[in-house]
């Protein structure tokens, strides 16, 4: 459930900020807040005992003034228009604030998928984008995946859009590379993680090759965020996962563990380290810690116990707004989730770019084209928040904000 308190919402309070150190007027501010469209859908579909069943899902355009609305679609048994409202109102943010021509979107549906076979999965999934589909397109909406939705389900989509519509491999992003899928979008978004890590050590005068680093979540972001700072020649001392955390003060053999959770989906069981606790780990001293699992993680409970130089939000909204004020007079710095976590979309946005010319890039490219981008956002928002004095999330804000409304004006105005 989205938390729609601005004080322990930090999106939402940074929103606010953004707008009052803008100066935007109030009209725009409140159009910019509000989605465009908001669609519920019944979405009937068969059991595999032959029943009829209905599961009801969502898609949320919440802005499409710098170019088509822009994201994931998850399955989640939480999923529910507030969350779904405002996890679209982060793309438009997110998209504009790494400068790719896209507005915001999000879609669910309201189910446990484990619930499911993967018959009926398929069937759901095409239900459901059969009903979407009379406001998506490859310039108009674009999905991809999201929480428990992968490039199967997305492979099922460009499918079923195509069988209306003619081949469309731009309809959705997040497919396999034999679909049209890019090479390195599987890593991006922890690629981004490090490299946005990189940017900040510069700026807080943090020696890369010296620094210790923590991450707390062990999956598709936090594993290859660790791989890349590894090489950068960071220490990753601890690592964690849903089933607890290891630690080792000389740091961590990581290309082994990274090979072990490949295998295991799961780092439990590896040979190195000491067993901690996720508590213990959030604790630990460092100078990065990378939440990179769940939303809340860093909040009023265990903030006083934070040890670390700078926190660089890999997960979406990981630390809660109170939290975030008593870091920010403790001097820990925090660099933002719409910000670290960019790489994702912006691979995304390169994958849409190579469907709609019908021209595969190479793995250097993209890597090239998304250093770029992460480097460019990092090196605005660092402006901003000098020249302001604001923390690195309002300035993300007001970058991503401020851009969004110079085009609202030339179109509306
Ligand atoms: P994932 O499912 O691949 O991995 C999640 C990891 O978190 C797993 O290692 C899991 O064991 C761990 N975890 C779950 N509960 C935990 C707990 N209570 N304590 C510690 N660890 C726990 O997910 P992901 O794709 O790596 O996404 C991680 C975060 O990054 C999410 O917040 C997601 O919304 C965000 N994000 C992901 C992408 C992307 O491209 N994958 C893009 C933007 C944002």
């Amino acid at each position: 459930m989205a938390n729609n308190n601005s004080s322990s919402n930090p999106t939402l309070a940074a929103y606010k900020k953004a707008v009052e150190l803008l100066g935007m007027k109030l009209n725009i501010a409140k159009a910019l807040e509000m989605p465009d469209r908001e669609l519920t859908v019944e979405v009937p579909f068969k059991m595999d005992n032959g029943d009829v069943n209905s599961v009801v899902g969502y898609r949320v355009q919440h802005n499409n003034t710098r170019g088509p609305f822009k994201g994931g679609i998850r399955y989640h048994q939480h999923v529910d228009i507030e969350e779904v409202r405002a996890l679209a109102t982060l793309m438009t943010w997110k998209t504009s604030l790494v400068d790719i021509p896209y507005g915001g979107g999000k879609g669910g549906i309201a189910i446990d998928p484990s619930n499911y076979s993967k018959n009926e999965l398929e069937r759901i999934s095409r239900k459901f984008f059969r009903a979407i589909d009379p406001i998506v397109g490859p310039n108009v909406d674009i999905p991809a995946p999201d929480v428990n939705t992968n490039a199967q389900v997305m492979s099922w989509f460009m499918d079923e859009y195509s069988q209306r519509h003619g081949y469309t491999p731009a309809i959705v992003t997040g497919k396999p590379v034999e679909l049209g899928g890019s090479l390195g979008r599987e890593e991006a978004t922890g690629r981004g993680t490090a490299i946005i890590t990189k940017e900040a050590a510069d700026k807080w005068n943090i020696d890369l090759n010296k620094s210790e680093v923590v991450i707390q979540g062990f999956g598709n972001v936090g594993s290859y965020a660790a791989k890349f700072l590894n090489e950068y020649g960071c220490k990753i001392i601890a690592v964690s996962d849903v089933s607890g955390g290891l630690y080792d003060p000389n740091g961590l053999d990581i290309n082994n563990l990274f090979d072990h959770n490949k295998k295991h989906r799961t780092i439990d069981g590896f040979g190195g380290g000491k067993k901690i606790t996720n508590e213990e780990l959030l604790a630990l001293k460092c100078d990065f810690l990378i939440p990179a699992a769940l939303g809340s993680a860093i909040n009023s409970s265990n903030v006083n116990s934070i040890n670390c130089k700078v926190i660089v939000e890999a997960a979406n909204g990981p630390v809660t707004g109170e939290a975030a004020d008593k870091l920010w007079k403790r001097k820990i710095a925090i660099i933002p989730d719409i910000l670290t976590n960019a790489g994702g979309v912006t691979v995304s946005y390169f994958e849409w770019v190579q469907n709609l010319q019908q021209f595969k890039w190479t793995k250097q490219d993209v890597n090239k084209k998304l250093q770029e981008k992460m480097i460019n956002a990092f090196n605005e928002v660092y402006a901003v928040k000098i020249e302001k004095k604001v923390p690195m999330r309002i300035a993300s804000f007001m970058v991503a904000i401020d851009r969004v409304q110079q085009s609202y004006i030339l179109r509306e105005g």
